[in-house]
């Protein structure tokens, strides 16, 4: 059983190494994220609420996030542990997860710079049917334009534009990277910098989780 949080700025590579985590420690990803596009791609109702939010790059309302995930870490897939992605996003989502009486064996930080994730962006492909996430060069689908995991079509994503890009950052440093010192006072955060290869950086988490 092990609860994990991947904390990081939007491109850092949480989406990527939840993957990787989630293979090697059998527990499933939560990303509110792809819950979310997943939403709007059918219409729903919260799926209505959410998009003009992430069209903008700014953060969907707290009790609508709330209300995904209190839901979601209910399903039978969660019962031996999960990873989320993406979530908690602000100190009141943070709260409203501790007053559920979840408890979080670690939070992982992922640490890129602001010019690197500028970089980053234009290069990440995700799969509109099953959210997987690529990118044209550090991780490559087999078939160009392909999902490997479920043969759905890739595309950009439309937030990833440059100067949503930089809104959503700016969101992050003021919104999310609080979190950290929240999770330090719990003794429970884990700084992972960026490491030359995705693989490096897989490696460093894994040694701070004690799974290496
Ligand atoms: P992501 O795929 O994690 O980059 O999320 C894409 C967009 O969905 C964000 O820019 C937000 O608009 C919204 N979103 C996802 N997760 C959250 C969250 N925990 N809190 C608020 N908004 C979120």
């Amino acid at each position: 059983m092990m609860n994990l949080i991947m904390l990081g700025a939007p491109g850092a590579g949480k989406g990527t190494q939840a993957a990787i985590l989630n293979q090697k420690l059998g527990i499933p990803t939560i990303s509110t994220g792809n819950i979310l596009r997943a939403a709007i791609k059918d219409g729903t109702p919260t799926g209505l609420k959410a998009k003009e939010y992430m069209d903008n790059g700014q953060l969907v309302p707290d009790d609508v996030i709330i209300g995904i995930i209190n839901e979601r870490l209910q399903e039978d897939d969660c019962k031996n542990g999960y990873i989320l992605d993406g979530v908690p996003r602000t100190i009141g989502q943070a709260e409203a997860i501790d007053k559920a009486g979840i408890h979080f064996d670690a939070v992982i930080a992922l640490e890129v710079s602001d010019e690197e994730i500028m970089q980053r962006m234009g290069g990440r492909r995700v799969c509109e049917t099953c959210g997987a996430s690529y990118h044209l060069v550090a991780v490559p689908p087999k078939v160009a334009g392909v999902c490997d995991a479920c043969g759905g079509k890739l595309v950009q994503r439309a937030d990833d534009a440059p100067e949503t890009v930089k809104s959503r950052l700016d969101t992050y440093h003021k919104e999310t990277e609080p979190l950290k010192a929240y999770y330090a006072e719990k003794g429970i955060l884990h700084v992972v910098e960026n490491q030359a290869t995705l693989e490096d950086t897989t490696a460093k988490i894994l040694e701070v989780l004690g799974q290496n």
